[in-house]
């Protein structure tokens, strides 16, 4: 009998294999053009950018340049968790701007997926919306300590209104994974098809008029009234604005290696899986679920009954190099396979169809950007650190607001200012993230082993930088 992961297609991205176009791409910029905003970037950061200029003004003419095409990036290619929860922690945010700063923006982050839920039904985009909430579990005795922890902060802010904690039994009650010790479920929240979702946004702002060039690159950016845009094709001149939302790959750009730190997370697919499976596995509430460990478990379960299981990435490369082929090495998702397989042992024989990974933005400092700078003309969004999908939405809705001059768009968040300090110089900055990402291994290693604690653990905690 063939082994079950033999069938297992690497570097292929179950989303887009599913989002119901055949990714044809759209003609490239050809020649000189001049818009009132051009946005570099067609993911969610600038796509909404894009949609919500265009219901804040419909008259403004605007563009979408993407290097390859629409979905391409982390947009196409994430876990599908339309979350409530923000890249930065809720104690971190506290910690650093304070009780009612942390309060707002968690109340935003919870409202901006309730919109992004109106809009695709508005619109009619089929992107499986499913609100099941979030439901995070435990499975060592550190992390349902740190669980506690985490809901008694929500607490604390008044902020536990739809979050409760779970038992051990009724958590396995909700999803029949192994070693669950207890569990925090939230109402908020639900799970998406990533790449319906942003293929079908960029149909929605061609239809009220934004223009999109795919297979061009950026390879340049001049602030100035007007800011413009240097691609191989031609310049594009943008007489309000110039937006920057390539997320990660912004690292690629002449001035912006350093802004952000390219992170791979990556995910594996199993095929749809039969009635008794589902019925040994539960599940029936479509939450996205994770648990405690610092690699990151994050699962979906599809519309079409299959589990994607999802784990921090890659050893980040020298430079911020993020070459497609790298995450296409069947050796980096052994390890993962095997994880699925630990959390449900029933799926022993269930072959892994997809196995691919993506490339996502970190900060510095761990807090997003949104910014218009009328003086360069330049806009920007991003930094998400792996929560981004109803992030950018909430991202792209300010910095409309921003240069449409809509001040009602704009919230009063600790997001809203410019980029902040840039990463470390080579050597330095692969030196400190490989020891990280080896340290969180080794702590989560040690977790499961048997309960101890790396020496190093609140050295490795305290440099990074969630
Ligand atoms: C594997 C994975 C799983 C994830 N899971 C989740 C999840 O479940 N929930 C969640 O909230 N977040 C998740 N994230 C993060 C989330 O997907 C991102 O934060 C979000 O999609 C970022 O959107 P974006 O539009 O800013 O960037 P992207 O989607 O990366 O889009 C940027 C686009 O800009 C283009 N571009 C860049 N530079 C140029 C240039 N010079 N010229 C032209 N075009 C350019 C790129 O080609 C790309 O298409 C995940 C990310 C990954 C990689």
């Amino acid at each position: 009998m063939p082994h079950p992961d033999q069938a297992t297609r690497y570097g292929a991205v179950f989303w887009l294999d599913d989002c119901g176009d055949d990714l044809t791409r759209r003609p490239a910029l050809a020649g000189d053009e001049t818009v009132d905003v051009a946005i570099v970037g067609g993911g969610f950061s600038g796509l909404w950018t894009a949609w919500f200029l265009l219901q804040a003004n419909p008259a403004l003419q605007i563009a979408v340049i993407e290097r390859e095409f629409c979905g391409h990036g982390a947009s196409g290619r994430n876990g599908g968790w339309c979350s409530p929860r923000y890249p930065m922690l809720v104690d971190e945010l506290e910690k650093h701007f304070g009780a009612d700063a942390a309060r707002a923006t968690i109340r935003a982050q919870h409202a901006i997926v309730d919109d992004i839920g109106a809009i695709i039904a508005d619109q009619g985009i089929d992107a499986h919306f499913t609100p099941g909430g979030m439901l995070s579990v435990a499975r060592t005795p550190r992390q349902l300590a740190a669980l506690h922890a985490t809901y008694a902060t929500y607490d604390r802010l008044g902020l536990a209104g739809d979050t409760h904690m779970l038992s051990a039994d009724e958590a396995r009650g909700l999803i029949a994974a192994s070693s669950i010790l207890g569990g925090m479920k939230t109402r908020s929240g639900a799970s998406i098809h990533p790449a319906r979702l942003v293929r079908g946004l960029a149909r929605a702002v061609e239809a009220r008029g934004g223009r999109i060039w795919e297979s061009t690159a950026v390879a340049r950016v001049r602030p100035g009234r007007p800011a413009m845009v240097e691609t191989a094709g031609g310049t594009v001149t943008a007489r309000r604005a110039v937006v920057l939302a390539g997320e990660a790959y912004l690292s690629d750009l002449p001035g912006y290696h350093r802004q952000l730190l390219p992170m791979s997370s990556m995910i594996v697919a199993t095929a749809p899986l039969d009635q008794a499976t589902w019925d040994a596995i539960g599940w029936q509430g479509y939450e996205s679920l994770s648990s405690g460990a610092y690699t990151k478990d994050y699962l979906t379960r599809t519309r079409d009954g299959r589990i994607l299981f999802g784990s921090r990435g890659a050893p980040y490369l020298f430079g911020s190099a993020m070459p497609e082929q790298a995450l296409a090495d069947p050796a980096l998702y052994g390890p993962i396979i095997a994880n699925l397989r630990g959390w449900f042992p029933v799926l022993r024989d269930v072959p892994i169809t997809h196995a691919w990974g993506g490339y996502l933005g970190v900060p510095r400092d761990g807090m997003p950007s949104v910014h218009f700078d009328p003086a360069t003309g330049l806009g920007n969004a991003f930094g998400y650190t792996g929560r981004g999908v109803a992030t950018s939405a909430l991202a792209g809705r300010a910095l409309a607001g921003l240069i449409a001059d809509d001040r009602a768009l704009v919230p009063d968040l600790p997001m809203m200012r410019a980029p902040g300090r840039l990463w470390e110089v080579e050597p330095l900055r692969w030196i400190g993230v490989r020891y990280i990402q080896n340290a969180f291994a080794r702590i989560d290693a040690a977790d499961f082993r048997d309960g101890s604690t790396p020496p190093d653990a609140k050295l490795a905690k305290s440099l990074a930088p969630i």
